[in-house]
């Protein structure tokens, strides 16, 4: 077991059903695409992927592996403005991360400019186009609204000569940016807004990351992406919900074009409680510095929680869970969580740590006296084998583990109770030291030796297990602590004037400098995910050096989830 480098691709067997899958299955029957399926992931690089990102991901490309078809990474660069090179470098890293591989078909929008402004000249042709001089407000005012039909533009009905010497001039420059458009001729009464004369192209004379300055007029989104997707010859092209107005548009463009037709098919968007999933709104977190990065361990970003330790299966495993729908709604993010766990738990080495350390002094323990306790890496996996813990006469506990008037139903340590030290002794406390102030600086306890390894030959029980490390032998890090990043359950519920920047959590990050560990974790790799036991999943952060040891606490231990399935059952 490699826990830095656990992804492997995922087996092309058959899907969890859905809609999507069942329309595939009849499109294969009827020979529709002769055979093919051929699917695309069409990110926009104006930021990093999240989380529903990786549900359209996993959507798109394991359909495709299930019916041995094939998936094209393709960047819907379109908007010069808002994209930047380390978007696509991220994207890329996080799509072969997830487990998927494009092989050698990654696409760019932007390669298919010259085909595209090709493609708009024969619309104008056609007298299907027209280059409009209304300003954007106007193009605006006159499209009417849902129950009022728009009005045409005045310059709907320029001949076909003057729309191609005014769009080739828009190409050649000579037009400042928004003072005309092109716009498809369709139908201004049409119930549907994207219908209503939409811009095909506009001008902006703003570089771009991949055609620099060759290019000041643009294609909109809505009239590169369904040709973008018909020059793949894209079998199935899967989208959000909120696309389904704009797909007679689509089949508008294809159609007037006569070129190869594409099926779009709608499925609803991934919401996750306590979590915002908008590449806008997370860029908004990070320039205004409320997270410290994309890859900040609270972001739903995929760079963001691989860091916090999350795996690709087990997000493979939500998304495969969490199936496919027509409908929008909202997932608990405890589902998440909890296949985080079910994952976690089955790789993870378990390793002692202490996070707020409490010294204890076992005072009839040999001084100077040092004993390898053998301790079980991973009770789920025997192939992980045992490990050796140094034990002595002083250790360090959690402050937690310790309470001088137990409450009713506290087992652990106080005054005169004696408690399991796992794969070390039973204990039991005499009494605390304490500082000045009131404060317990240390406890002292006794041990019985006949309970090596944390069985007592009499057969006498304990209540309580605790953890422990040794301390002359431990290792000091720093451990991160997360909590949701939003106090509600749906962020963008807000009080007037306020925005969700308001329902943003203070406590969400808590750094705990004095942690423990024990000695196996010394030089820990960036990425290693551990289970400390009775405290959760770790791993170790990409800021972690072997002077300096650091941990993000990717989740804890407890599964509200799982209890909640288990009383459904
Ligand atoms: P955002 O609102 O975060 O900017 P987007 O839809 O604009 O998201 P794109 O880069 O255009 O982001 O998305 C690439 C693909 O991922 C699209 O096919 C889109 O439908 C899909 N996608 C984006 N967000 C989600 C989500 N929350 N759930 C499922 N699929 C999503
Ligand atoms: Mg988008």
């Amino acid at each position: 077991m490699n826990p830095s480098n656990p992804s492997a691709p995922p087996s092309p067997a058959a899907g969890p059903s859905n809609f999507v899958r069942d329309i595939i299955l009849e499109d294969l029957q009827t020979n529709k695409y002769q055979g093919r399926v051929h699917t695309r992931f069409p990110p926009e690089p104006n930021g990093y992927l999240h989380i529903g990102h990786a549900k359209s991901i996993c959507l798109n490309f394991g359909l495709a592996a299930e019916f041995g078809g094939k998936t094209n990474l393709r960047f819907d660069d379109t908007n010069p403005e808002k994209e930047e090179t380390e978007y696509v470098d991220s994207i890329m890293e996080n799509v072969k991360w997830l487990g998927f591989d494009w092989e050698d078909r990654l696409f760019y929008a932007s390669d298919y400019f010259g085909q595209l402004y090709q493609w708009a000249v024969d619309l104008i042709r056609k007298g299907k186009a027209y280059v409009c001089d209304l300003t954007a407000d106007q193009v605006r005012q006159y499209r009417g609204n849902l129950t009022e039909a728009g009005k045409p533009s005045p310059y709907r009905d320029r001949s076909t000569n003057e729309n191609l010497d005014l769009f080739e001039r828009m190409k050649n420059g000579e037009f400042p940016d928004g003072s005309r458009t092109l716009r498809a001729k369709i139908d201004m009464a049409s119930p549907n807004l994207n219908m209503r004369d939409p811009v095909t192209y506009r001008i902006l004379h703003a570089d771009h990351h991949r055609t620099g300055s060759t290019w000041c007029i643009y294609p909109m989104y809505d009239f590169a992406h369904g040709e973008s997707d018909s020059i793949e010859k894209i079998t199935h092209s899967i989208c959000t919900l909120e696309f389904e107005d704009h797909r007679p548009l689509y089949d508008w463009y294809v159609e007037q074009l006569g070129i190869y037709h594409p099926q779009q098919i709608e499925f609803d968007r991934l919401n996750l409680t306590y979590t915002l999933l908008s590449k806008r709104k997370l860029l908004q977190l990070v320039q205004n510095g409320h997270v410290r990065g994309w890859d900040d361990p609270r972001m739903p970003t995929l760079s963001g929680i691989r860091r916090r330790g999350y795996t690709p299966e087990a997000i493979r495993n939500f998304c495969k869970a969490i199936g496919v729908s027509k409908t929008n709604g909202s997932i608990e993010l405890g589902l998440l969580e909890h296949h985080v766990r079910e994952d976690l738990n089955r790789r993870s080495p378990r390793v002692m740590a202490v996070l707020r350390p409490l010294r204890l002094v076992i005072d009839n323990y040999p001084e100077g006296q040092v004993e390898e306790m053998e301790a079980v890496n991973n009770p789920e996996d025997p192939s992980a084998g045992t490990r050796r813990v140094p034990f002595s006469r002083v250790l360090s506990i959690e402050q937690d583990d310790f309470r001088e008037d137990p409450p009713k139903q506290y087992y652990r340590l106080s005054p005169g109770r004696e408690v399991r030290l796992r794969y070390g002794y039973f204990v039991t406390c005499t009494h605390a030291v304490k500082s000045p102030a009131g404060e317990v600086v240390e406890i002292h306890c006794t041990y019985d030796p006949a309970t090596r390894g944390g069985n007592a030959p009499d057969g006498r029980k304990v209540k309580s297990t605790i953890h422990w490390v040794s301390a002359a032998h431990s290792i000091d890090a720093e451990v991160r602590l997360y909590d949701n990043l939003f106090t509600k359950e749906d962020p963008n519920q807000t009080e007037e004037g306020q925005d969700f920047i308001a329902n943003l959590n203070p406590h969400s990050l808590e750094v705990v400098a004095g942690a423990k560990l024990e000695p196996s974790l010394a030089g820990a790799a960036a990425g290693s995910r551990y289970q400390f036991e009775r405290l959760g999943y770790f791993a170790v952060d990409s800021d972690s050096s072997a002077a300096r040891l650091v941990f993000n606490r990717t989740v804890g231990l407890k599964d509200a989830w799982a209890k909640i399935e288990k009383r459904g059952k």
